[in-house]
């Protein structure tokens, strides 16, 4: 059943390229995004994602109550307009069709910071810790920024909070920094670019950037044979 439903999640089955994907270091996968294929990784165990997806169908409902009856009305107000925290808003970054959009997790409409949740085991954490976020959760928390900001709401600055999938609420860890536009529209014209090449070159010929860990999470992995529409081989 975990299974099933993982597989049809919404997230799973999402035609559109979304902010999670746009600063993805490999190009090659992108490119197979834009190119419509099919992912073939699909024995990867779903139990990661699955936790992460209870974790914050929670915290929305956590912070949804934290602004109804702690902080009390207007917060708790169905109108978005009159509350503090606003929770998996829908924004848009980008000013054409080709404009990426997403659920946002959290904006802090008083302190004006936009906010994703990740939920993360023990090893990454203490990356994340160590070294802060990768370029792929970096640039997808500035396109959330672009996407409150082209909605009229002032952002100024972005942040990750990372939460240990097995460890204390204590250990969660909070990453920010000053809100960055330049981030997102950089990511938004290298994607342009991704998908240009996408419809001009066969798959294989479009850059790759191959990573044993990165490889094995990626989609359209398959080792063994050349890259082709139906897969890649990563670092092999
Ligand atoms: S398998 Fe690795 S190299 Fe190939 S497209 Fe995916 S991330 Fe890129």
């Amino acid at each position: 059943m975990v299974r099933w439903v993982s597989a049809n999640a919404p997230r799973s089955r999402q035609r559109a390229v979304g902010p999670s994907e746009i600063g993805v270091d490999c190009m090659r996968r992108l490119a197979y995004r834009y190119a419509g294929a099919e992912p073939v990784n699909t024995a990867a165990d779903p139990w990661f994602a699955f936790v992460g997806t209870a974790v914050h169908e929670n915290l929305a409902i956590a912070i949804d109550r934290y602004n109804a009856e702690v902080l009390g009305p207007p917060n708790g107000s169905r109108d978005y307009g009159q509350r503090r925290y606003w929770v998996e808003e829908r924004v848009t970054a980008g000013a054409d069709q080709h404009g990426v959009s997403g659920s946002c997790d959290l904006y802090d409409a008083d302190r004006h910071v936009v906010i994703d949740h990740k939920v993360v085991g023990a090893t990454a954490l203490k990356k994340y810790i160590n070294h802060g976020p990768s370029n792929q959760y970096r640039t997808q928390i500035h396109l959330y920024g672009l996407g409150h900001a082209q909605a009229g709401r002032p952002v100024r600055e972005v942040a990750i909070a990372f939460y240990p999938r097995s460890g204390y609420l204590t250990d969660l860890h909070v990453w920010s920094e000053p809100y960055r536009p330049q981030i997102a529209h950089d990511a938004l014209r290298r994607a342009t670019t991704v998908r240009q090449l996408a419809a001009a070159l066969p798959i294989g010929h479009i850059p790759a950037h191959a990573d044993q860990v990165a490889c094995t999470w990626c989609p359209f992995y398959r080792p063994g044979g050349p890259a082709d529409t139906t897969g890649c081989p990563g670092p092999g």
